[in-house]
């Protein structure tokens, strides 16, 4: 029987522009949806999404979703997914709640276990075990000690009453006051709802209601024919259609479907969240916007809000960032549900700016709208050119997830009985070059129609020390009645629920058949046929095809250059690289602020000379990307990898190349250091840093740096924890006339940019370039300005690491905002390069245990302890550490892992399967790193540091290969069991006031490790 039936069809006979061509079926039998885009290279990726539409803020879409995962009526084994997943070279499975679906993901090497896994997951979306036990540890439990539990209870504890939460929350439901209307509920669950009305019997009835096949979307992604994928489902199909009455077959109601009532008025409110430090506050308005089926309005007000926003020269971020100093960001977004929302978050707002933002934008928009501030239209046609380019770019860069995006929105909200509705959605282009047209009256009118004269939603979130009082004292009152309540009998009667649910959920060991049973493919090898790495300081080979485009290389001999042949991308990128190691200790501080202004200054030179407005106009003009950062991939406080390196990278089309090498030169060598600029990069960091002294994984990162690497490295002298004694005094000095700020910033940029500190990488398709790139690079870097013929080195940051016995320390530290706890344990390791003889061992072992579903996972997350665990080796930092994230009960989560490690050391427990998984899993992600061209470019680039051969990724995967499983414990005793020895490694926990002393008495009371209580984030930064 053929029952899926090819409805929507687009390639590149349809439509020259399409990149990717699309397939779309639905079954006659069950309604079943499939999408098969065909996407280039190996990796195969498949999203099964369903819309979930809730009712109240139980969270049962999210607590239905993590229980699917706990075996299925074919294959009743808890994890079964996962472990077959790794086996067949896949990423563990996922998915994700959000407010109008669920969806499933799966990430494959190549085709076959793409089509092996393909029905056992369809098992478990429709056929889930849903047992009590796994409702209690996955959801939600009391443990023995009378304290919640469970992992989509420490998940949503997590979260719960961060700021941006809190206020989103109170969005929606103003937005869609409608009670019948699922945009208005938390879908994750709101931690009093898991506590008291959740439960298992309405997960298995909302299971019953909503997981129907012709509820369910199949989108691939990847080189897999529709007829293979279409074999499968039909076979699945049968299942379903024996086991269904006919009635029963298909939704009784499609989700999202009712009417909604508009919003009638406006609504203002004020919400509070808790924290224990006087940070910032938060602003939100939103908006409703137009019906889904207008896809061009809806697009037209996604430009209007980035054109409002944008950059420094855009009408908001002036006003409030720039001239006003209220926040340093603005974010915006728009939201494709059947009736759209779009909103504007003023983040880091000062506490005394929260009641004048509503007013001062409405003045802003109203004065737009009237001519007063002027309209910039070619800033608008600029826009939708870089949209445009965007989206090209992004398919691109990760095409599988793009592409299924795309289709998950017209799965939900696509009209069937329009097939123009389909081909507009997957070929967006056409609508953003017909808004290309609109005139400034267009635009305005939006802002008229869909802000000013339209009812608004407007929260104002603000941080409330009471309110993280008072939620430890309720999280401890209600223990304590529970105690009293419930008495020895009923606590010990829950311990032992407790304890037969985690048995109940591993009854069933997966039997060795079912292992034996599946086809292990081989991985499609990575293509390193369409890279050619070429460098200016090196004799080159296979030099040829490219001639044309160097001209003669030899004239680039005066710079460190590595120019990468990238076949089939469609994009230059360009990246400045300056070593810091030899700036002066006292100039090192200036560098985070020498980086945020940097792309804010005014230009000059003998070419041109360039304002403020000017250069940041032409900058989003003429690149499609450009950024700077310490290290490789970087952002604000948080240096990426190698961070000894300033790195600066600018991206554009291949026909604009120029440009790319041109702005490297105008940032870096041709900016004036204006005081303005200064000033209001400075205010922008003071507020961030305000914002990341609340989050936990910054606060853990930052001291663990400070506490094993030199003061005086680029990381700890740039830590936001350090840095807010250092802006202030730069304010005082800038406000003082003198210019000495702007004088050290002359001088970070003079020893900095020295001959022997700037290596140069250039990467795209040569084949397509026009003219020799030689001349260009000449042309803007002359021997004159730039020579150096001395090789480019790198010092692994190892080298600044303090001696072993200088940096032992053990802290909890009180952190309000949050009512989860964090752990991580540090040690050094001697693995300090990447070609280490245990990296590839230690990484298995890691894998090992790491892997979803695998024994850490079990051990911790499967009784609902933390919800998430990770192992890192760093061969940059010489360091190795072991996290245990979002814990509902921490003492637990790190009793469990120390006894798992210990049995595992003991009475060798190794399983050969996990074993398998782990090395596969390991490869696959190797593989699925470079999936995309683009990806290649990054990886070319992180060898040079890394100081290994561009085939390196090969080498380790061979290595990999070979590793045996008796191997695991020699490597589990040297480099895994030191961190819970307080000689070997040092411990940092992150909790809530309430929590901290009795973690510090359990660590020396059970452990004999003294934890020392720091009260307040600051306290330990304070020398
Ligand atoms: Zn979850």
């Amino acid at each position: 029987m053929v029952s899926f039936e090819l409805v929507g069809r687009i390639n590149r006979d349809d439509d020259p522009s399409c990149v990717v061509p699309v397939e779309k079926y639905v079954s006659s039998r069950t309604g079943m949806k499939l999408y098969v885009n065909k996407v280039p290279g190996p990796v195969v990726e498949g999203y099964f999404s369903l819309a979930t539409e809730a009712s109240d803020d139980d969270g049962l879409p999210h607590t239905l979703e993590h229980m699917i995962f706990l075996g299925s009526q074919d294959y009743p084994y808890s994890g079964i997914l996962d472990i077959l997943a790794n086996k067949v070279f896949a990423a563990g499975t996922n998915a994700w709640t959000a407010v109008d679906n669920t969806t499933y993901t799966i990430s494959t090497a190549e085709k076959c276990g793409f089509l092996q896994i393909l029905p056992i997951y369809l098992d478990h979306i429709f056929y889930p075990l849903l047992n009590e036990s796994g409702f209690v540890t996955e959801v939600y439990h009391i443990t023995g000690e009378a304290e919640d539990a469970g992992v989509v209870y420490s998940e949503m504890q997590s979260i719960e009453n961060e700021d941006e939460n809190v206020v989103e929350r109170e969005l929606a439901k103003i937005l869609y006051p409608d009670p019948e209307c699922g945009y208005r509920y938390e879908t994750g669950g709101v931690l009093h709802n898991l506590r008291t009305s959740c439960s298992h019997a309405k997960v298995i009835d909302y299971h019953k209601r909503m997981y129907k096949a012709d509820n369910l979307a199949v989108v691939v992604a990847g080189q897999i024919d529709s007829g293979e994928l279409i074999e499968v489902l039909e076979k699945f199909e049968e299942k379903i259609l024996s086991k269904t009455k006919p009635e029963e077959l298909r939704l009784a109601e499609r989700p999202f479907c009712r009417a909604i009532t508009p919003l009638g008025q406006s609504v203002e409110r004020v919400v509070y969240y808790p924290s224990d430090q006087a940070t910032n506050g938060l602003v939100a308005v939103a908006w409703r916007g137009p019906h889904i089926t207008d896809l061009r309005l809806i697009i037209a007000l996604d430009l209007i809000l980035y054109y409002l926003t944008d950059s420094s020269i855009s009408p908001l971020y002036s006003h409030f960032i720039s001239e006003k100093s209220y926040c340093n960001k603005i974010h915006y977004r728009v939201e494709e549900y059947r009736e759209s929302y779009f909103s504007l978050s003023f983040t880091n707002t000062q506490l005394d700016a929260l009641d004048k933002v509503m007013e001062e934008l409405v003045q802003i928009l109203s004065d737009l709208t009237e001519g007063k501030i002027e309209f910039d239209s070619d800033r608008m046609s600029n826009v939708i050119k870089m949209k445009i380019s965007e989206i090209h770019d992004k398919l691109e860069d990760s095409p599988h997830e793009t592409m299924s995006m795309i289709c998950i929105g017209d799965f939900l909200y696509g009209n069937p009985h329009n097939p123009l509705d389909f081909k507009t959605r997957f070929v967006q282009t056409k609508i953003f070059e017909s808004l290309a047209g609109e005139s400034k009256d267009f635009w305005l009118d939006l802002i008229k129609r869909f802000m000013l004269n339209s009812c608004h939603a407007l929260v104002i979130g603000k941080p409330c020390e009471e309110l993280m009082k008072s939620i430890g004292n309720e999280n401890k009152k209600r223990v304590e009645e529970r105690k009293k309540a419930l008495g020895k009998k009923g606590l010990k009667e829950l311990k032992i629920k407790l304890e037969n649910a985690i048995e109940e959920n591993d009854e069933c060991e997966v039997p060795d058949e079912f292992y034996d049973s599946i086809e292990v493919p081989l991985p499609d090898k990575i293509n390193f046929k369409q890279i050619k790495q070429f460098f200016s300081y090196k004799e080159n080979e296979n030099f040829e095809p490219f001639d044309k485009c160097f001209n003669n290389f030899k004239n680039l001999k005066h710079l460190q250059i590595q120019v990468d042949h990238l076949e089939a991308t469609n994009f230059v990128q360009a990246y400045m690289i300056v070593d810091t190691s030899r700036l002066s200790d006292d100039l090192r501080s200036y560098l985070e602020l020498y980086t945020n202004v940097m792309f804010e200054l005014p230009v000059e030179n003998c070419q041109v000379k360039l304002t403020h407005e000017q250069v940041v106009n032409d900058l989003n003009k003429e690149l499609l990307e450009f950024d700077v950062s310490l290290g490789i991939n970087g952002c604000e406080f948080e240096p990426g990898s190698f961070s000894q390196y300033l790195t600066v990278f600018t991206k554009t089309q291949i026909g604009d190349y120029e440009l790319a090498i041109k702005w490297l030169k105008y940032i870096t060598f041709d900016t004036k250091f204006d005081r303005q600029q200064i000033k209001i990069s400075i205010n922008n960091l003071l507020k961030e840093i305000k914002k990341r002294k609340t989050e936990p994984s910054d606060l853990i990162s930052s001291l663990a740096n400070s506490v094993f690497f030199d003061p005086n490295a680029n990381m700890n002298r740039n830590s936001f924890m350090k840095q807010e004694a250092f802006l202030n005094t730069l304010l005082l000095q800038l406000d003082s006339n003198d210019s000495i700020v702007e004088s050290k910033l002359c001088e970070v940029r003079s020893q900095l940019l020295r001959n022997q500190n700037i290596r140069f990488y250039f990467c795209t398709d040569l084949a397509k370039l026009s003219s020799p790139i030689d001349c260009v690079w000449t042309k803007y870097f002359p021997d004159s300005m730039l020579n150096s013929n001395r090789p480019f080195d790198v010092k692994p940051i190892w080298s600044q690491k303090k001696s072993d016995s200088t940096c032992k320390q053990d802290f909890v530290i009180n952190l309000g905002s949050t009512e989860s706890s964090y752990l991580r344990l540090v040690s050094s390791v001697d693995i300090n390069d990447y070609k280490h003889e245990n990296y590839a061992g230690l990484l298995v072992l890691v894998e090992y245990f790491t892997q979803t579903e695998g024994p850490l996972y079990e051990a911790v997350r499967g009784p609902g302890y933390a919800y998430h665990q990770s192992i890192h080796v760093s061969p940059e930092k010489a360091l190795i550490d072991l996290g245990l994230e979002k814990c509902a009960n921490l003492t637990k989560a790190y009793e469990a892992t120390r006894n798992l490690f210990s049995e595992h050391l003991e009475d060798d427990q190794f399983d050969e399967n996990l074993f398998e998984s782990a090395k596969n899993s390991l490869i696959f992600l190797l593989i699925d790193d470079l999936k995309s061209v683009s990806n290649f470019s990054s990886y070319s680039l992180s060898t040079f540091f890394k100081q290994v051969e561009i085939d390196a990724v090969q080498e380790l995967i061979k290595k990999i290969e070979r590793i045996e499983m008796h191997e695991m414990k020699t490597l589990l005793e040297k480099y895994l069991m030191p961190m819970f020895d307080d000689c070997h490694s040092n411990c940092f926990v992150i909790c809530h006031p309430s929590k901290s002393d009795s973690v510090s008495s359990y660590f020396s009371e059970k452990f004999d490790r003294k934890l020392n209580v720091i009260a307040k984030a600051d306290d330990c930064f304070l020398n």
